[in-house]
């Protein structure tokens, strides 16, 4: 059609019409297909995507280990059973000063001491109560002659009465089973790798 001069051609502009429609649906079509992830379900993405991390971990090494037969590693500075440790010489390192005691923020510890008979001072009761004890570390840390500590045990019960509390005995003894690794333990971490 000549209309003043300029020519229109109706066809063409249905055609055009037509195709606007055609691209606004398909596009109306295209975004309900990701907004439902139905592209995942017909391609299966999802299912293969979770077969690669199972194969890919498949011949990696274990992060399992077979407790109690295997124990992850401990830190040094883990607080876990307390104990009363020695000197090399077998004399107790305790001096009596309750400071540990002043600063358990549990009241767990109880103290009495009395003079030996060479003058020095030394405990005659040294209770703590593993029931009141948070494992804080108040204790070891207060300690002058690094007599009290917190073991790096942590596979221990409680199953009969009284048993909670750690008489001076079993403190003591707790210490010289794990004096190795203790001893061990406080030399890493004075040299700064604990
Ligand atoms: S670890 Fe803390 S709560 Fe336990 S006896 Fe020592 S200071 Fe008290
Ligand atoms: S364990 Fe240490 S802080 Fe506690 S009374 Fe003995 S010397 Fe003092």
């Amino acid at each position: 059609m000549d209309f003043c001069g300029i020519f229109t051609d109706v066809r063409g502009s249905a055609v055009n019409i037509y195709i606007a429609l055609a691209g606004l649906i398909i596009t109306v079509v295209i975004a309900v297909i990701i907004k439902n992830q139905w592209v995942g379900r017909v391609t299966l993405y999802e299912l293969i995507k979770g077969l690669w991390v199972t194969q890919s971990t498949a011949l990696s090494p274990k992060a399992t280990i077979q407790f109690p037969e295997e124990n992850l590693p401990v830190s040094p500075r883990f607080r876990g059973l307390l104990a009363l440790r020695r000197y090399p010489n077998g004399e107790e390192r305790c001096i009596g000063c309750k400071l540990c005691e002043a600063t358990c923020p549990a009241l767990a510890i109880t103290i009495e001491t009395a003079p030996r008979d060479d003058g020095s001072r030394r405990t005659t009761r040294f209770d703590i109560d593993m029931f009141k004890c948070i494992n804080c570390g108040l204790c070891e840390q207060s300690c002058p002659v690094d007599s009290i500590v917190l073991t790096p045990e942590q596979h221990y019960t409680v199953n009969d009465r009284g048993l909670n509390i750690l008489t001076k005995d079993k403190l003591l003894k707790i210490g010289e089973i794990t004096e190795d690794r203790l001893a061990k333990d406080r030399a890493n971490i004075h040299k700064g790798d604990g």
